[in-house]
């Protein structure tokens, strides 16, 4: 199951990244998302918030 390199949507506000798969993680953060999404501080990727989805709401 392969999303967007750079961005994933969560059914919740909590959300855990340790980097991409294979050689390139780091360590296990968690982190919350407050408002639409977050990005993560060591790879950048970006967690969005599925109930904004849902909403329609552009972001
Ligand atoms: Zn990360």
């Amino acid at each position: 199951m392969k999303t967007k390199d750079n961005n994933v949507a969560s059914d919740t506000r909590k959300v855990r990244c340790s980097g991409s798969e294979g050689s390139l993680g780091h360590p296990l953060v968690y982190l919350t998302i407050k408002k639409e999404k977050i990005s993560c501080p060591y790879c950048s990727r970006e967690f969005t918030y599925r109930d904004v989805i849902k909403k329609g709401k552009q972001i």
